[in-house]
């Protein structure tokens, strides 16, 4: 049997902004009571309510993994604007104002 852990469960409409926040435990009061109390009913909303731990934890290690200095890394990406760019204008061929009269 497949597992559907790799599909993003929703939460129920109304209630995504609520599962979300107290995922990360930004929700209290009266909204968290409602949405503990909520999500003892409804199953779709206690899998969200897991779906968004796994991608918060999984988010997190990420960073973690990837919190080391990028300056090459902005080197890089700087070079292949400028690379994109230059293959822009070559695709372009002239200014676009110049082969306006091409067809016909
Ligand atoms: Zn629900």
């Amino acid at each position: 049997m497949k597992s559907n852990e790799m599909v993003p469960i929703k939460p129920c409409k109304h209630m995504e902004a609520l599962v979300s926040s107290l995922s990360d435990g930004s929700l209290h009061g009266a909204a968290r009571w409602y949405t503990m109390w909520h999500l003892r009913v409804c199953s779709q909303c206690r899998a969200a309510l897991e779906g968004f731990k796994t991608l918060r934890s999984r988010l997190k290690s990420f960073q973690d993994a990837h919190s080391e200095p990028r300056i090459g890394n902005q080197e890089a990406m700087l070079k292949k604007m400028d690379e994109v760019d230059k293959q822009f204008k070559a695709e372009q061929g002239v200014d676009p104002e110049i082969k306006c009269d091409s067809v016909g």
